[in-house]
Parts: C-alpha cells; structure tokens; sequence
C-alpha cells in the first residue's frame, strides 16, 4: 500500500484543468494529484509537464488513494452533467470532512443544490467561481469561493498560494456560503458582457463618426489604458484593432463574423437580475446587443429601413474624448448595477458578502481587472452601507464631471443612427434615479384604473382605489 502523497487533486483535465494543475504544482509545498474521465488527457499532462511531478490515477479509487486527508479535489469539468457525474464519483470514495470543489461555471442554484446533497454525506462541497480563462487558471486566476468556513480553513491556503496577486494581496476570499462564490462569478462575468459592449460602442462611434481606422482606434485606447480606464479589456481591445488579416491584409476585425456569441452566463445574471428586481440594464442591453447580432435574417430584411446620413464629426479630438467619458460613466453605472445585484442576491439567500473584498479580488487574474476597482473597494470601506455605487463621492464626481459629455455622445449617437444601447440605457438609468418624480405614479393610476391594484399616496399613509369615470 502506497502513502497517500497528494494534497491537492484535479478532475478534469481539460485546458481549465491542466492549467489549474500546472499552477498548484508549481506552488510551494504542493503534490498534485490528477484524473480525467479518459486517461489519454492525463497521459498527455505526465508526459508534457514531467516538471509537475503529477500523482496520476487511472480511476477514482485511486484517485482518492493519493490524497491526504482531509482530501481536497477541484473539478474542472464540463458545466452541467459532467459536473454532477463526476460529484456522485467523488462523494462515493471520499469520506465526511473531505473537500469537493467545482470550480466550474456552475449556475449558482445547481451550487446551491449540489452543496445541499454533498453536505448529507459529511463532505464539504464548494463552488467556486475561477475567471481569468486559459491564462489566468495558469498564471493566477481571481478565485471566488464559496462554501462552508471549515472548508475555507484548508482550502484558503492553497488557493491564496495560486490566485493571481495584487500589491501583495492574493485575489481570492471566502466570499459567503454554498452558491455565493458562484453568484459572484456570475455577476463578475455580467459585468464583463456590459464592459465588453461599452467598449464595442465607443469603437462604433469613433470609428463611424471620424472615420479613423481600426489601428488608429488602437492607438486611442492604448492612450486610454493609461489613464483612469486602464483595464485589461482596453489593453487587449487595443490589440485586437491592430490585428491585420494575413489572407486578405485588412484589419482582422473587418474580416470576422460580426454576431457574438455567448456561452450564457449573461443571460444567466440577467435572468437572476430579473428575479431579483434589480435593474442591471446596462448588462441587459449587452447581452441583448449579442442577441440582435445573431439575427442575420432580421438584419438583412432591416437593412434597408431609412434612417439618418451620418455627418462627419467636426471637433474629432473632442469627439473622442467625450466618447472617453461616456464610457467611464456608463461603466461606473454597469458596475453599480451589478453591486445591487450582489447585495439583492446576499440577502435573498443569507449571504454575508463583503462588497469591497469583491471589488478587490477582481483586481487581478479575471477580465474585468481594472484600475478603478480600487476605488469601489474604498467606497465600501469608507460607507460599508453605501445604497448605491454611483452615489459615493468619488463616483459621483466621476459621473459630474462625466455627464455633458455623455450626454452629448448619446444625442450625438442617436442623430447619427449609430446604435449605443448601453451608453443609452445607462444615461437613463442615472436619470431614473436622480428624478424627483417618476412616472411611475401614472403607471400605478392606469394599474388601479384597469385592475383595482391600488396605489399608495405621497401624503398619507394607506392602500386607496379610486373610482374612475371608466369604471363598469
Ligand atoms: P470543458 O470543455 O468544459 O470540459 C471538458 C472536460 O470535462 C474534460 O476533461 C472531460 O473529460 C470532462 N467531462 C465532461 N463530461 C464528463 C463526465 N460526465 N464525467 C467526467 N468528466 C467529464 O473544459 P474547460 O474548457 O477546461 O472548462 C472546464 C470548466 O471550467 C467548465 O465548467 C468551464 O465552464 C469553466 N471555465 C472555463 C473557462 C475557459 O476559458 N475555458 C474559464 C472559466 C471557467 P473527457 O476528457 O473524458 O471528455
């Protein structure tokens, strides 16, 4: 009988998979233990990264035979059934007190689930939310666990030891129980849907409105990386404009397929958002703007609807920078949105979660990292009661300072027939909520004139019903 050697194990070794192996190998102190459902891939890793010193097995057993207890196995397999297959494998070999992870991306309601089953057997079950792609799971992803505390007792250590770093902080922290860490990650990749689209309408913009090319569009955000929006999304943006087609020697982005996919995780936030009631409208419209991009036959049918000739911009350095702007501010709302979001979510399901923790795990190793992170985590620091990401006063004089501009961007936008949904959407929202009246008191009249719904009054405290002159 061979000693248990491994401290940690990974199930599935797909590109997530291998890649996360090969970061904890590389960690201090770490025995890696691996098994994939056909052994080809785990063949393939022993021989690639001998280095690793992998502890490979060929069933679960074994699997479970070469790690220490309590034995601590990250799954990183297909979302959906591979996960509950290879979950119902484990919990057969493993025993109470040991730890499963699916660092998948699990809907967190399957993690809610999932951890519920796992718990009757004694065995702690994580979800945790790893962003950061290929790279990220190699070199240091943004990890966001969820989970029970004991399980983040031996778990916090090794993935502190392979999470992406920033000013000396690891970028992973227990973020609450069961589906928490999986709400997160949900959110995150949310707010990367709206990030995304800002930046594809502030191309748009530029690019139709002052007719520079798409390298010289790359050289704007590469200027922009360096100031208040620098992120990773504007750093590769830059990059993908200046990408030139080796078959044709056009700029790559005019070359590709202009509808966008998605592997569903907006729609997921937006589905929960809704559920919810919190308006995340700058993430809808994003992952809506994908969605109208997908309709090649609608688009085609519509292509000859009239709509205005665009003019020329006049002032192009002033276009740009208002552009700048616009896309700071619609940020700041997208991410004001998606905190509500995670403050709806945490009291729906009794989540304790530390808004400016979040904010700064996010820093490094996923793709919204950004500068302006920072600032959020200050922002709860300073008030952790903050109703409101975009009423703390930095991002108040952000959106101050932000406002004509945007403003203009949208009417400019809108005169031209350029769609800016999020850019849109986002100016509304930060009417909506800046109105001293909304016509919501008419919605309510029409609802109490057609249905009885009642309506509340300014003045008075009660439920009233009016009876119209069109009541029967
Ligand atoms: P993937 O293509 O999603 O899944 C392939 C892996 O799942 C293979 O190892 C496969 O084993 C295994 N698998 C599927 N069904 C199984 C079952 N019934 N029983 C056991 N194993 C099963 O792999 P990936 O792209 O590396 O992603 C892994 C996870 O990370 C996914 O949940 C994904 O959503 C998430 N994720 C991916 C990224 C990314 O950038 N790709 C980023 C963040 C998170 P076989 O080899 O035997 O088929």
């Amino acid at each position: 009988i061979t000693q248990p050697s491994a401290n940690i194990g990974v199930v599935g070794l797909a590109v997530m998979g291998s890649n996360l192996a090969r970061n904890l190998a590389s960690r201090e102190g770490n025995t890696v233990a691996i098994f994939n459902r056909s052994y080809e891939k785990t063949e393939t890793l022993l021989t690639e990264h001998p280095e690793a010193e992998f502890v490979p097995a060929k069933t679960y057993e074994e699997f479970a035979a070469s790690l220490q207890k309590p034995r601590t196995a990250i799954i990183m397999v297909q979302a959906g059934r591979g996960t509950d297959a290879v979950i119902d494998a484990l919990t057969e070999v493993f025993e109470p007190g040991d730890i499963i992870v699916d660092g998948g991306n699990a809907l967190f309601t399957d993690t809610i689930r999932r951890e519920k089953a796992v718990r009757e057997t004694g065995i702690n079950f994580v979800g945790a939310g790893i962003s950061g792609g290929e790279e990220g799971a190699l070199l240091g992803p943004s990890i966001m666990p969820g989970g029970s505390a004991e399980a983040w007792e031996t778990l916090g250590p090794i993935l502190k030891s392979i999470a992406a770093v920033v000013d000396g902080e690891p970028c992973v922290t227990h973020v609450g129980t069961d589906g928490a860490g999986h709400f997160v990650k949900m959110i995150h990749n949310g707010i990367e849907y709206a990030d995304m689209q800002l930046i594809g309408e502030a191309y748009d913009l530029i690019r139709r409105g002052t007719g520079k090319s798409p390298a010289e569009i790359a050289d704007i955000f590469t200027e922009w990386n360096k100031g208040e929006l620098e992120s990773y999304l504007i750093e590769i943006t830059a990059e993908v404009l200046r990408q030139v087609d080796e078959k044709t020697g056009k700029p790559l982005v005019d070359v590709i397929l202009d509808q966008a996919g998605s592997k569903g995780t907006g729609v997921w936030t937006v589905q929960t958002a809704l559920d919810l009631g919190i308006p995340v409208s700058g993430i809808a419209e994003a992952v809506f703007a994908r969605s109208v991009s997908s309709k090649p036959a609608q688009r085609a049918a519509a292509s000859a609807l009239p709509g205005p000739t665009a003019s020329p911009v006049e002032n192009v350095d002033a276009f740009i920078e208002g552009v700048r702007q616009a896309l700071y501010a619609s940020k700041v709302i997208a991410y004001s949105q998606g905190f509500d979001a995670i403050v709806a979510g945490a009291e729906q399901y009794n989540w304790d979660i530390k808004k400016g923790d979040i904010a700064k795990i996010w820093r490094g190793g996923c793709i919204i990292r950004a500068r302006f992170l920072n600032r959020i985590t200050d922002a709860y620091a300073e008030n952790p009661g903050l109703v409101s990401l975009v009423t703390a006063p930095f991002f108040t004089d952000v959106v101050t300072q932000a406002q004509d501009s945007w403003r203009n961007v949208v009417a400019d936008a809108a005169h031209a027939g350029i769609p800016a949904p999020v850019f849109a959407s986002s100016l509304s929202y930060y009417d909506s909520l800046r109105a001293d009246r909304l016509p919501a008191a008419l919605t309510q009249g029409q609802r109490d004139f057609f249905g009885a719904h009642t309506y509340k009054r300014v003045d008075m405290e009660g439920t009233f019903h009016t009876l119209w002159s069109g009541d029967r």
